[in-house]
């Protein structure tokens, strides 16, 4: 093993152990915000400053790395950059959260959770390994298929949360489409998106991310869910938080 190889362990390491605490406390951004955590940064910035590293880092590395690269590894930078370029440069000025704040703390832990993840992906295809295999291989179909399908959900379902924000005055329930099994399709489909990520490189960055996204949300979906139910008495009984008919 090489220092690259235990960075990568320990960041595998990390998102499995917090899990647990994750699921007792709320990350305090968007419902969960709270003033009491320092200063405080306009919300569409924020959205924009920190998700901008893994935008930069992941193409850089990965492209002017020394590696030859074949065509999955090309596949990997378009999908990578096909997610990032709408989480960092049309997500951040479409949502209507004018006015709203989000604690600084938060926004440059997950700058440097977003520089981790643009770095070790990018790191590995760039400098250790830039074959990235068979692009018809079933797994790497299958990977292709399952990111694409998980963007999609995750976009229509951030679309219409922003949507709902557009109709009303505040928060409101939202109904209809993948909402009537779950309370946050969006985040079911950004952890498909990086499971699908993960098939498609069969790498251990990329299983990390695909960790580090489960372990993040879940927990966040959790906390949404009881929102939902404590905030809307009339909030759907059979509704599950992130995992249709499982939980
Ligand atoms: P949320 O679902 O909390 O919010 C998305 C947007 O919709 C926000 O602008 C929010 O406003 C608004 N909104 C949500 N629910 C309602 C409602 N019921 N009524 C009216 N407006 C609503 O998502 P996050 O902000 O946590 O995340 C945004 C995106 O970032 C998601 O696509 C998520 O998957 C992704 N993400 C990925 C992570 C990863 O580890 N890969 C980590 C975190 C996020 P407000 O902000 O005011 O609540």
């Amino acid at each position: 093993m090489n220092w690259f190889d235990y960075l990568v362990w320990a960041w595998i390491a990390i998102p499995i152990i917090i899990f647990p605490i994750l699921l007792k406390i709320r990350v305090p951004y968007g419902r969960h915000t709270t003033s009491g955590l320092g200063p405080m940064i306009d919300n569409h910035w924020s959205w924009f400053w920190m998700e901008v590293p893994a935008l930069l880092t992941f193409p850089l590395f990965a492209i002017f790395g020394p590696t030859e690269k074949d065509v999955l590894s090309w596949v990997l930078i378009a999908l990578w950059s096909l997610h990032y370029i709408n989480r960092v440069l049309i997500f951040p000025f479409r949502i209507r959260t004018k006015g709203k704040k989000m604690p600084l703390i938060i926004s440059v832990s997950a700058a440097f959770f977003n520089l981790m993840n643009g770095f070790v992906n990018g790191y590995y295809i760039g400098f250790v390994n830039g074959l990235s295999g068979d692009l018809f291989h079933i797994i790497s179909l299958m990977g292709i298929i399952i990111f694409i399908t998980g963007f999609i959900i995750n976009n229509i379902a951030d679309s219409k949360l922003i949507t709902l924000r557009k109709q009303g005055n505040g928060y409101q329930i939202p109904r209809g489409w993948l909402f009537k099994y779950i309370s946050c399709p969006n985040f079911f489909g950004e952890i498909i998106e990086w499971i699908g990520f993960a098939l498609v490189a069969r790498n251990l960055p990329a299983l990390s991310f695909a960790i580090w996204t489960f372990c993040n949300l879940a927990p966040r979906a959790k906390n949404h869910h009881s929102w939902y139910k404590k905030y809307f008495s009339g909030y759907p009984e059979d509704r599950k938080i992130v995992l249709p008919y499982l939980w």
